[in-house]
């Protein structure tokens, strides 16, 4: 209580004081940018994937672009200890996404090890957990292994394509399997690409992606 007086929530935006566990003020909160990717299948970011892979289908929650809201929002998902912008994201995130044909499995993109351990979380499981519940589809964690530890950011930029091809192996053999792909920011998707192309390697498995932002 003290310390609620002594640090009240503020909104992300404009600094006003605000309730509880809120994120923005009212009226910040509907400058969130928002995509209208749930009204599109034919969307950006599905255009943009399928130039990588082929998807069933693709959805952004949010527009990533340097100095607004989203990249406000993710940076402190990523790097303060905010585990509950994750369920404001799930959440704003189910009342948009409806899926045509529903995948039978969600899968996180592995986060570094070391990374999250030093969070405490991970803001994609907390995320995927939600949807899971939600659109009642279990979640598998451990389907994808991140195989660098350490070296992953410098190999990708001495080396682009070593690293695209190696950074991500599967944990077992899965067939006939439409599988929900989820991550947080999608900027030029080779990290997505890369997941993707491992569970594409076994007969009869698609894949449909949810990403947090696209940059
Ligand atoms: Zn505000």
């Amino acid at each position: 209580m003290i310390l609620d007086l002594l640090f009240p929530n503020r909104c992300l935006q404009c600094n006003l004081i605000i309730d509880g566990q809120s994120l923005f003020c009212e009226d910040c909160k509907y400058q969130i940018p928002f995509t209208h990717h749930h009204f599109d299948t034919n969307n950006e970011l599905f255009q943009r994937t399928k130039t990588l892979f082929p998807a069933e289908s693709a959805f952004a929650l949010m527009n990533f672009e340097q100095g607004n809201i989203a990249q406000k929002i993710i940076h402190q998902l990523k790097y303060s200890d905010r585990e509950h912008y994750a369920k404001h994201l799930a959440k704003w995130t189910c009342e948009r996404l409806h899926f045509n044909e529903k995948p039978n499995m969600i899968v996180t993109i592995p986060l570094h090890p070391k990374k999250e351990k030093k969070r405490g979380y991970n803001q994609l499981h907390t995320y995927a957990e939600i949807l899971s519940e939600h659109y009642e589809i279990p979640v598998n964690h451990q389907l994808l292994k991140r195989k660098f530890h350490g070296k992953a950011q410098a190999l990708k930029d001495k080396n682009h394509r070593l690293e695209v091809v190696n950074l991500f192996s599967i944990t077992q053999e899965i067939h006939h399997q439409h599988i929900l792909l989820i991550d947080d920011v999608f900027t030029t998707g080779s990290t997505m690409a890369t997941a993707a192309w491992e569970i594409l390697q076994f007969p009869g498995n698609r894949i449909s992606i949810v990403v947090m932002a696209l940059d």
